[in-house]
């Protein structure tokens, strides 16, 4: 499914689904500053930290609380950069040479736009960081020949309201479409696959915007494509009306169960490895920590039942 490209909406995405508008060569905006406020949209990421963590979910979208710019994260920014890049360019100009070439130049633009991420160069030793990404690269160009591919779009902002009135939103790395009419959804990672046991896990994020494109636009995506820049391996996955509709009533059931956290301000704490990872340990009970009250009224909060309609600014991880 080789297709032709007319990009409309451009942003720089991180692997966790961060968002900054951007176009090529421009610097990335700065990350919005916010106070806290209730959920008014979910996205695949913000999904997947109420399902691993209620309480990183309330830290992270509610309370709005700061975190340490992470190098990995960083590095996802720069590879999916550079890749936004290429397919700005002719088909003939999107060679490996031009990627590793973009690789400084987009990385500065990156660390102007943005002062958390300008923090990091102190802390890293910038030609192994470059040298890295070229990597990753590199690995992008075994899995497939840019050249010959003309997307859709690339980073496309979807926003829609489901049918029961959850509001979703998110980002999609690119989206190709065959002279036929058929949609692959595609994401790069810039780590490695997951085990097989894992692959529905991984595949959430993705069944996110199929369900999403199938709610806007009525139609359903002939392929989903994980790219796993980390080990050059795919993931894949094709979906049919009643595996999203199933999909779709567990996002309704966790708006549910998000929009009660919400209005109650319970937000457990729930332990896991990923717990290794995270920076709100300070502030979290399961490690001895407080938490900071509650920042929204009731009257705020979303209500059960609640339809939400103006959507937040977008912010990182959106
Ligand atoms: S340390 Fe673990 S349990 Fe606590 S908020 Fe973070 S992810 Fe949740």
């Amino acid at each position: 499914m080789d297709e032709h490209m007319t990009p409309t909406t451009r942003t720089v995405a991180t692997d966790d689904d961060s968002a900054h508008t951007a176009g090529p060569g421009q610097p990335i905006q700065a990350r919005q500053a916010a106070g806290p406020a209730a959920p008014r949209a979910l996205s695949p990421s913000r999904a997947n930290d109420f399902k691993s963590c209620p309480l990183k979910f309330r830290y992270r979208t509610i309370d709005r609380i700061p975190e340490p710019p992470s190098a990995a994260a960083a590095r996802g920014t720069l590879v999916h950069a550079v890749l936004q890049y290429l397919f700005s360019r002719a088909a003939a100009e999107r060679t490996e040479a031009t990627a590793a070439a973009a690789v400084p130049r987009l990385w500065t633009d990156l660390v102007r736009g943005d002062p958390d991420l300008a923090t990091l160069p102190e802390a890293i030793d910038l030609d192994t960081w470059f040298g890295a990404a070229r990597e990753l690269l590199g690995r992008y160009f075994s899995m497939e020949d840019p050249a010959r591919l003309e997307p859709d779009a690339c980073e496309l902002r979807l926003e829609v309201t489901l049918p029961d009135g959850v509001p979703t939103r998110g980002f999609v790395d690119r989206l190709d479409v065959s002279p036929g009419g058929l949609i692959r959804i595609v994401d790069y990672k810039t780590g490695k696959a997951p085990p097989a046991a894992y692959a529905d896990d991984a595949l959430f994020q993705l069944k996110f915007y199929a369900l999403m494109l199938y709610r806007l636009r009525g139609v359903i995506a002939a392929r989903l494509r994980l790219m796993y820049l980390g080990d050059g391996r795919l993931l894949e996955y094709t979906p049919d009306a009643a595996g999203l509709e199933s999909f779709e009533r567990s996002v309704v059931a966790l708006w549910r169960a998000i929009e009660r956290a919400s209005a109650s301000g319970d937000f457990p704490p729930r332990r896991s490895k990923l717990c290794d990872w995270c920076s709100f340990q300070p502030l979290c009970p399961a490690f001895g920590g407080t938490p900071p009250p509650y920042p929204v009224s009731p009257s705020d909060a979303a209500r059960p039942g609640d339809v939400v309609r103006p959507a937040d600014p977008v912010r990182p991880g959106d």
